[in-house]
């Protein structure tokens, strides 16, 4: 039986697809809304990974660090991740294969579920945004030239959410994952993984807080562009 919990979120994914890449909330903030999350920073400048209340700061060369609590963030999602339901991974599991096999877990596709994922990976492959100067350019000019990482072999944590669908515009539908290994050194937003040996653990989540900024730019963005399907696909799925 699910049980009601809350996941947060600062803004929209279509506010940062149309280039709201400066937000008006603190990483300090944003850790009182959960000790668990994913999200990025003002500018664009890497993705974001909330583990154990702790924010990292995953940037283009592969690189984490614990970010500030006086930094800003345009768009997060977080909540206070209670594993309530735990499994084995299927050794060999891929990213395009967990949406289905959480289905299997807990069969409805109608909640939003937030992701852990620790263990071993035979492969880890990342692809992290780099910080933007002003004029921003939309999200899918600025991912263009983001390199690929690949790490083989690798410890480390999988965190994220899966979205339902209808949340399209709102968050990423479907899995949104980010990476970093066990020594938190490193990581960045995952666009494949394969599982060695992990497991997995969701947290479900029935109600949404979502909080919209303040700012002038978000006042003015397009929130509703023609390409959403398309755009979603180049910024989260291939670079
Ligand atoms: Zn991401």
């Amino acid at each position: 039986m699910i049980v009601r919990h809350t996941i947060f979120q600062n803004s929209l994914m279509t506010a940062l697809l149309d280039g709201i890449y400066d937000g008006e909330m603190t990483i300090g903030e944003l850790l009182g809304k959960g000790n668990f999350g994913i999200g990025t920073f003002d500018a664009l400048d890497g993705e974001m990974i909330i583990l154990d209340g702790v924010c990292y700061q995953l940037r283009g060369d592969g690189t984490a660090t614990v970010a500030d609590l006086d930094q800003g963030t345009p768009f997060a999602v977080a909540t206070n991740f209670v594993p309530r339901i735990k499994v084995a991974a299927p050794k060999g599991l891929k990213r395009e294969e967990l949406s289905a096999f959480i289905d299997e877990v807990e069969p409805s596709a109608n909640y939003m579920y937030a992701v852990r994922i620790t263990g071993r990976f035979s492969n880890v492959v990342t692809r992290t945004v780099v910080k933007q100067s002003k004029p921003y350019p939309p999200m899918a000019q600025a991912v263009g030239g983001d390199k690929e990482l690949r790490f083989d072999d690798v410890e480390g944590i999988i965190g994220g959410f899966r979205t339902p669908v209808f949340e399209k515009g709102i968050s990423v539908p479907g899995c949104h994952v980010h990476f970093i290994d066990a020594a938190r050194t490193s990581g960045g937003h995952v666009l494949d993984y394969t599982v060695d040996e992990a497991t997995i653990e969701l947290c479900p989540g029935t109600d949404l807080d979502l909080r919209l900024p303040l700012t002038h730019d978000f006042r003015s963005a397009n929130l509703a562009p023609d390409d959403l399907d398309q755009q979603l696909h180049t910024t989260e799925i291939k670079g």
